[in-house]
């Protein structure tokens, strides 16, 4: 027995460390599991603990985490009531959420038409503006054809400014515009990125922050209207756009714009009749919010936010998705302490090419507020296949140094051999000066990246 309503199967239609994060809270909650897995996954470690498990195809993606039909099928055969996505494969793709709901099963996630609006950058931002939301300014929609009102945009905004595609992702379709003569061409360039990689020739302009910090604000909202915000995190530390390490709460941010900018994600939920778990993504410069994208899932970096409110934002996705109401208000979100968050990738740490391979020796860290998420053990095969990513190390203290000098030890303690990882990396991080002084921006990990390898 358990105290849900409509479900007590889910299917985890993912892989590697979400997927053990989410059977976990499965477990947690009295729900029983269905593992998915490619024929490159058979031994991964959420497959071997799940009530169930199916096998969905060969290890491409394309034929076993993206593929719809075998998806559904394997919820079909298992008899499960939901589908949790995780993050990444079809966790933000519309039409996946909206087949899953109408075959019949509960799809662990927002509605199909939030997902489908955020996915389109143009739609979303004009929804958040609708919402009062702080966005960058920009050019108030998609561009159009005419060279001349391009320029007299750009010109209105300001150079340096950002073309973006509006179905753009991952870095993708991104062009900065330093000088007039070259916004024309980078605007043909910004489209057919846009074209080719995501089917969507759309763009639009953006002012170009120069030293911005990458904040985000974590949501939950549930079916009855109550939306909360769990405070913010600071990813900032990115190479190629890509998080490195992430922490919360972010520095500096103090209870007053925490508060304020938090209000207003938690109302726009609410306006855009938003369900689930989700995140805004902001930069942050001179201590203004500039929304930039909405993720409609969870996300890598959660468990940070989890270790400062003392709240698992996956049973709470469950939850909302039973359709029961949030258990808490904003009153009662409380925020203590700090975490911080480094990712462990199978990867050199001097090139960043990805090291696949089996794990000869695996030792864990442990102690008081260090959190291990990851799905591999000793005798582990890491594939070629997916993701880098093997895990994550999260340490939690009373104070940001506190939880630094906690994430050296761990780092310290972890024993990974046989494949390379960026534990290395990590640790030059954790040392670095001017990343335990806070708030650096998001191009400060190149910068010192760059300095290391030109020691
Ligand atoms: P994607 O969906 O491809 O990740 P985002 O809109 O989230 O695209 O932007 C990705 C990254 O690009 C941001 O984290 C930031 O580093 C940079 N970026 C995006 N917009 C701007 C901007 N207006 N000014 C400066 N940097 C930007």
């Amino acid at each position: 027995m358990n105290s849900m309503n409509k479900i007590q199967k889910v299917l985890i239609a993912n892989r590697g460390e979400i997927a053990l994060r989410i059977l976990r809270a499965c477990k947690g909650l009295g729900i029983k599991t269905v593992a998915v897995y490619s024929t490159a996954d058979k031994c991964l470690k959420h497959v071997r603990l799940a009530d169930e498990s199916v096998c969905i195809g060969p290890h491409p993606s394309t034929d076993s985490y993206l593929n719809i039909p075998a998806l559904i099928s394997a919820a079909e055969v298992t008899h499960a009531d939901a589908i949790h996505p995780g993050y990444g494969f079809l966790s933000e793709n519309a039409d996946f959420a909206q087949r899953v709901e109408e075959s019949g099963f509960i799809f662990i996630g927002p509605r199909a038409a939030n997902i489908r609006v955020m996915g389109d950058k143009v739609a979303a931002i004009e929804a958040m503006q609708k919402s009062s939301v702080p966005c960058v300014p920009g050019s108030d929609g998609a561009l159009g054809t005419n060279d001349i009102e391009n320029m007299e945009i750009a010109r209105g905004i300001g150079l340096p400014i950002i073309i973006k595609a509006s179905g753009g992702g991952g870095g993708r379709g991104m062009q900065v515009v330093e000088k007039e003569e070259d916004l024309l061409g980078s605007i043909e360039l910004a489209k057919s990125e846009g074209l080719s990689f995501f089917g969507n020739a759309e763009v639009y302009m953006e002012k170009f922050l120069t030293t911005p910090r990458h904040v985000e604000i974590q949501v939950l909202a549930d079916e009855h209207g109550n939306a909360v915000h769990l405070g913010e995190r600071d990813c900032s530390m990115q190479r190629r756009h890509q998080k490195v390490v992430e922490e919360a709460p972010a520095p500096g941010i103090t209870p007053e714009l925490r508060n304020k900018i938090g209000a207003v994600c938690a109302e726009a939920c609410k306006a855009i009749n938003y369900r689930g778990a989700g995140t805004f993504e902001f930069l942050f410069e001179n201590d203004e919010f500039y929304f930039i994208e909405m993720n409609t899932r969870v996300q890598v970096e959660h468990p940070v936010t989890e270790m400062i409110t003392g709240i698992d934002i996956v049973r709470e996705q469950i939850m909302i998705a039973d359709g029961q109401k949030l258990s808490f208000t904003q009153d009662d979100v409380e925020i203590k302490g700090h975490s911080v968050e480094c990712r462990i990738n199978a990867e050199d740490p001097n090139n960043f090419m990805p090291s696949p391979g089996t794990i000869t020796q695996y030792h864990v860290a442990g102690g008081l507020g260090v959190r291990v998420d990851s799905h591999v053990y000793n005798g582990y095969m890491v594939p070629p296949h997916y993701d880098s990513m093997i895990g994550k190390l999260i340490t939690f203290a009373d104070t940001r140094i506190g939880a630094i000098i906690k994430m050296q030890n761990a780092l310290d303690e972890m024993v990974i051999d046989g494949i390379k990882t960026n534990i290395p990396l990590q640790a030059r991080i954790m040392e670095d000066e001017t990343f335990r002084e806070g708030g650096m921006n998001i191009h400060y990990l190149e910068k010192m990246l760059g300095d290391l390898t030109n020691d």
